[in-house]
């Protein structure tokens, strides 16, 4: 890795790389040193169906040879297609296309706008929740409450309001004559692993059923079957009016979505959003490739069971490790290990001996493998897990 280059020629906005990632294949990764991993970051919950598969290469090169690109002048069948088949997984509603989880949640925070405008008093203010984390656009940023994101920004977009994860009556107390909607994750991710309990979402839906406010749920990190459902709200049961998704949707290749239900998708009109390239041939056919692994290998059962597998796993560690271990959190293969030390000095750990997992706010671990892992992997990283961990000086 040549480093003074890379800090010669790259702006600084990310932490000095460790390595140099050149390969990937299934769930391993390879630096340029010949050196393999096994990649449980998932390139942060985005290659789902593990790296270069084949069904999904196979039909990029196929595409990437028949048409990129011709914009939203058009339309554009694989997008169609798509569309139809999120409606499907998620119910009755229409899709727009963009390129990120950022733009997917700007897009929703547009959505409010447009009924808040419709409202008598034009309300515009989103309930948010603490530790929340929508994306670094100025629109996506102002929703994030993290000072780590936000600071030297400001002025940003005012109007977002601050409410406790998982604390129905610190919502219901903050809405007032100008909420006009509420924005959440069902799993925060970069916010440490934190899962909306099933109580508290069905709650959000009444409260906004109560107060016409929108019930918007950002699915980014946990959607796209991680977390043993398709999107981590449905185990819930409760029905948000507006979803965002992005990371695994595309299994790699840049693409977000937003579905939006019947009685609100007529809001956006024509000229009112759009983007130059969301929802391009290519991008549809890898997110259509996706879509079609998940179903052909199971993908949405298999987080469910190996999740589960590798949860039992980890709760071993836990009372092994009790000093450095403070909880298992999350589900599926969305999974998170609460430190109570900076999971910083594990990532370096678990990386030197070939392990790559992320670290998440709240001193937690986060543990993102493909969907298709398999057993022995969970293992192996169960293995340098339990040496990093053996491995961390405390004092
Ligand atoms: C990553 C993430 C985003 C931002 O997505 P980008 O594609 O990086 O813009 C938004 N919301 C959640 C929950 C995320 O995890």
């Amino acid at each position: 890795m040549d480093l003074p280059k890379h800090q010669e020629f790259l702006i600084g906005n990310y932490a000095p790389p460790p390595l140099e990632i050149v390969r990937g294949k299934g769930s391993n990764l390879w630096d340029s040193q010949g050196k393999e991993y096994l990649d449980f970051a998932s390139g942060i919950a985005v290659t789902n169906l593990g790296h270069s598969h084949p069904h999904w290469v196979k039909n990029i090169q196929q595409q990437s040879a028949e048409l990129v690109h011709c914009s939203n002048l058009f339309s554009i069948p694989e997008q169609v297609s798509l569309a139809e088949r999120l409606v499907k997984k998620i119910g009755p509603g229409k899709i727009l296309f963009c390129n990120s989880g950022a733009e997917a949640n700007e897009a929703l925070i547009k959505l409010s706008r447009l009924h808040g405008n419709q409202t008598k008093n034009k309300r515009s203010k989103v309930l948010v929740a603490t530790n929340g984390f929508h994306g670094r656009t100025l629109g996506a940023l102002s929703a994030t409450e993290s000072i780590k994101y936000r600071q030297g920004f400001e002025p940003l977009l005012p109007g977002f309001v601050f409410c406790r994860y998982n604390d129905l009556s610190d919502f219901e107390q903050s809405i007032d004559g100008q909420t006009v909607a509420i924005l959440v994750e069902s799993i925060q991710g970069e916010g440490g692993l934190e899962a909306a309990s099933d109580e508290f979402l069905l709650g959000l839906e009444t409260l906004c059923s109560k107060h016409n406010l929108l019930f918007l749920m950002d699915e980014v990190q946990a959607g796209i079957a991680r977390t043993g459902e398709f999107l981590g709200y449905q185990k819930s049961g409760t029905r948000p009016h507006a979803i965002a998704m992005a990371k695994g949707l595309g299994g790699g290749f840049p693409i977000g979505a937003i579905w939006v239900d019947q009685q609100h998708s007529q809001l956006f009109t024509p000229g009112s959003h759009g983007t130059t390239y969301g929802g391009s041939p290519l991008a549809c056919t890898a997110a259509h490739s996706v879509l079609d692994v998940i179903e052909n290998e199971n993908l949405i059962e298999q987080a469910k069971t190996k999740g589960e597998g590798f949860k039992i796993g980890l709760q071993n560690l836990a009372a092994q490790f009790p000093q450095k271990i403070t909880e298992i959190k999350g589900r599926g293969l969305m999974l998170g290990l609460g430190l109570n030390f900076d999971p910083s000095l594990l990532v370096a750990n678990l990386r030197e001996n070939g392990l790559i997992a992320v670290g998440a706010a709240r001193n937690t671990l986060r543990l993102l493998p493909p969907l298709t892992v398999k057993d022995d992997e969970i293992l192996r990283a169960l293995n340098i897990l339990r040496s990093g961990l053996a491995q961390i000086k405390l004092d």
